[in-house]
Parts: structure tokens; C-alpha cells; sequence
């Protein structure tokens, strides 16, 4: 054991003594890999200009190439501005990095950010040149700016629950801490260290090690959320309607099978096929931008009467349908009725016109997983027709190959079971 110890301590005052040209090496590797990305990074940003945090990473790129080359030179007492922007490039760029990927889980003022660690820097290298900590100063202040980026980062991810998914949460928020502890690490390795930092010292060794695998991380991090946001937006794209925003009859499937698989057996679910009387009658008389606003405002009057975890969309033209979870016939009247209601309240304002809609509603139940999403629609659409030949802007619940029209009142959904 104490042998064992004796050779480990050897070891390691060899490399001490060592002036490891290896460093010089990986740090022109690295300044080189980083202004290539940044060149092949820059066209993908030119191409789509609203993601931004791709600008980000050209930047942090850049900022790293430079610095680290400027590195390579810097540490001469006569070159002390070189040293100075050498570790400005190398702090901007942990900032900048850490910001593009924050960017991506919600963080709106990314330049704040990156502004407020540089201001950061500066200030720890002025103070502590005042307090006499002068070859250590660019070093010691780098890791108290890098500290505060990494514990940013921690604070950002615990406060914005919902920014991210489960295991890109927990790497993200895993890679924080371990930045955090490997700054303080280094800046009491490089406090302690007799000598000034030299790039070839071990500690350099250490610092490039970990500097260069948590950037790489973080990059690939960056890059599996952008495919993920990515197969969103597309997925987004092609089960969403353009012109009200609303699901479209793909997504509506889409959903309500994801929903189905996920309910029991004693479930009970609503699905309204919904029509709106006399649409074109609205294109007729106010044009057909017109028409187009009555559809969105028809929506955003839907989504008021309607849960959030309620399935809506817009099925064809002026067709729209809902599914939503009921305790029992009752709740699917009601909630039909309150859509019927409130749109024939609503009044809409088209170019200093008054304008009207009313809805028709077919509505089917059913208990379970729901086996044929199609014979449903067709369930509905049948107590649609019944409920436009009654005379339109009412209700019917389809109760059998003959659909019933709702009794009671002549509009009003029959509530008992
Ligand atoms: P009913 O009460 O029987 O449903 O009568 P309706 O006029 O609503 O039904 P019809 O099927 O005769 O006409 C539907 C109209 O909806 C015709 C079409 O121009 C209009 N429409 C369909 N899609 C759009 C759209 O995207 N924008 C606009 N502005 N109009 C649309
Ligand atoms: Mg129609
Ligand atoms: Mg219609």
C-alpha cells in the first residue's frame, strides 16, 4: 500500500515537473475544432434565423477558438492584455453555450445572461488584482464567473419545472452541479499551486479535461433537443390546423386514441361532431376573410366552454369535433348545451357589422377504450344530420342506429339518463 502511494506520488511530481507540451497540442486542437463548428454552425442559423440559440453556440464557438488560441501565447507578464482577452473569449464562451442551451428550455434574455457573467469576470479579476492575487487573477476569476454560470443554470432548471422532459431534466441539471463543484476544484488547485499558472502544469491538464468533455455535453445535449424540437414543430405541423391553430381530423384521431389507450374499462367519453348553421351564408354576405375570422373567433368561444385536456379540432371546412371524458350523459348535454348557448350569445364584430352564429351538435357516448374511432365519427355525424333536418342550432345524442333528438325544450338536451 504505502509502495503503492510512494509510486502514485512519484507519478505525479514527474508530471508536475513535466512541462507537458501535450496541453499546447490539445489546446490548438481544440481552438481549431471550435472555429471549424462554429464556420459549419453559422450557414444552419443564416438558413433559419429565429433559432437563435444556434447564434448562440456560433458565438460560444468563435469566443472559444479565439480564446484558447490566444491562450497558447498568453502568460507573459508583457502580454497581459493577450491573457486578458484569451480568458474574456473563454469565459464568454461557457456563458454563451450555457445560454443558447437555456434558450432552447425557455430562458428569454439570453444576451442579459451572457452579459452579467463577462461583467462577472471582470470584476473578480479587477478585485482580485487589487488584493495582490496577480498571476492568478484571469484564472481564479474565470471559475468564480464560471461558478455563477453553472449555478445559474442549476437555479434555472429547478425553477422552470416544465422547461424539460425527465432525462434531459436530470442530465442538464446533473452536468450544472458537476461544472459547479469542478470550478471550485480548480480555482482552490490554481490558489493552492505555489507556482503561476502555467499551461503545461497538471492542473492545466485537469481543467482542459473537464472543460472540454462538459462543453461537449452540453453540445450534444444542444443538439438532441433540437432534433426533439424539431419532430415537434413537424409533428405540430402536420396535426394542427393553420388557420385556427386547433387540432386538425389527423390530430383529433390522433388524440383521442392516445387518450383511449390510456383510460380504463368504466370510462365514459363524449365524442360531438359540431356543424355551423348556415356558414356560407357568412362568406356570402361579409366575404370570405370574413369567414375565415368567424371560424378562428368559433374556436377560441369552444376552448372557453372546454377543459384543457379536452380533444378539439377543426375536422373539415366548417367542422369541428370535440371528445372529452363524462361522468354520464348528463355532463355530454351540458357540455354541449354551454357551447350551443354561448355562441348564439356571442356577438362578433366584422368591419362594423354585427354578426351571428349558431351551431348544431351531434353527440355519441361510449365506454372503455373506443375500439373504431371511424363508426364513432359516423355515430355523430348521423346525430348531426338528424339535428340540422330538425331545424339546426341544437343538439341531438345519437341513442341507436336511429338517432334521438334531444327532448325537453326544443333546443335543450334532454339531461336525464
Ligand atoms: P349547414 O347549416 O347545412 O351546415 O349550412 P352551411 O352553409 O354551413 O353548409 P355548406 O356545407 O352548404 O357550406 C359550408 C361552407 O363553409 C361552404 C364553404 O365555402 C365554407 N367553408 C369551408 N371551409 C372554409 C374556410 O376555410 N374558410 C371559409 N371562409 N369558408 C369555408
Ligand atoms: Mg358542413
Ligand atoms: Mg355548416
Amino acid at each position: 500500500m504505502g509502495c503503492t502511494l510512494a509510486m502514485l506520488r512519484s507519478r505525479i511530481e514527474h508530471i508536475r515537473d513535466f512541462d507537458l507540451p501535450y496541453n499546447l497540442t490539445a489546446v490548438i486542437a481544440w481552438s481549431a475544432d471550435s472555429l471549424l463548428l462554429a464556420a459549419f454552425l453559422l450557414p444552419l442559423w443564416l438558413r433559419n434565423r429565429t433559432r437563435v440559440y444556434v447564434l448562440y453556440w456560433v458565438f460560444a464557438l468563435l469566443a472559444q477558438g479565439i480564446g484558447l488560441a490566444l491562450l497558447t501565447v498568453a502568460g507573459r507578464d508583457d502580454l497581459r492584455l493577450i491573457g486578458m482577452i484569451a480568458f474574456t473569449g473563454l469565459i464568454g464562451a461557457r456563458a454563451l453555450s450555457t445560454a443558447g442551451l437555456l434558450s432552447l428550455c425557455g430562458e428569454d434574455r439570453p444576451a442579459a445572461f451572457t452579459s452579467v457573467i463577462v461583467a462577472l469576470w471582470f470584476a473578480a479579476v479587477v478585485v482580485s488584482r487589487l488584493a495582490g492575487f496577480d498571476s492568478v487573477a484571469n484564472v481564479a476569476s474565470f471559475y468564480i464567473a464560471a461558478f455563477a454560470v453553472a449555478i445559474y443554470g442549476f437555479y434555472f432548471m429547478a425553477k422552470n419545472q416544465h422547461a424539460l422532459r425527465g432525462p434531459f431534466r436530470q442530465s442538464l441539471m446533473a452536468i450544472f452541479v458537476i461544472e459547479a463543484l469542478t470550478c471550485l476544484a480548480l480555482l482552490s488547485a490554481y490558489n493552492l499551486q505555489q507556482e503561476p499558472p502555467s499551461l503545461g502544469s497538471a492542473t492545466t491538464s485537469i481543467a482542459l479535461i473537464t472543460g472540454f468533455v462538459l462543453f461537449s455535453l452540453k453540445g450534444f445535449l444542444a443538439v438532441w433537443l433540437t432534433v426533439e424540437r424539431l419532430e415537434r414543430d413537424l409533428r405540430d405541423l402536420a396535426f394542427s390546423d393553420p388557420l385556427t391553430g386547433v387540432l386538425n381530423r389527423r390530430g383529433v384521431v390522433d388524440e383521442i386514441e392516445k387518450m383511449s389507450q390510456r383510460s380504463a374499462k368504466s370510462d365514459q367519453f363524449a365524442f360531438f361532431s359540431l356543424d355551423l348553421d348556415d356558414f356560407k351564408s357568412i362568406n356570402d354576405v361579409h366575404g370570405h376573410n370574413a369567414g375565415d375570422r368567424a371560424l378562428v373567433n368559433f374556436t377560441h368561444v369552444v376552448r372557453q366552454c372546454l377543459r384543457e385536456r379536452d380533444i378539439f379540432g377543426r375536422t373539415g371546412g366548417e367542422e369541428f369535433a370535440i371528445f372529452t371524458r363524462v361522468t354520464d350523459r348528463n355532463t355530454a348535454g351540458q357540455i354541449a348545451e354551454r357551447i350551443r348557448s354561448t355562441l348564439e350569445a356571442t356577438t362578433f364584430h366584422e368591419d362594423g357589422h354585427e354578426l351571428k352564429m349558431t351551431v348544431s351538435i351531434g353527440v355519441t357516448l361510449m365506454r372503455g377504450r373506443i375500439g373504431n374511432i371511424e363508426s364513432m365519427l359516423t355515430e355523430a355525424d348521423r346525430a348531426l344530420y338528424q339535428a340540422k333536418g330538425d331545424g339546426r342550432n341544437r343538439i341531438v345524442f345519437y341513442d341507436g342506429p336511429t338517432p334521438h333528438p334531444a327532448q325537453s325544450t326544443d333546443r335543450e338536451v334532454a339531461l336525464a339518463v
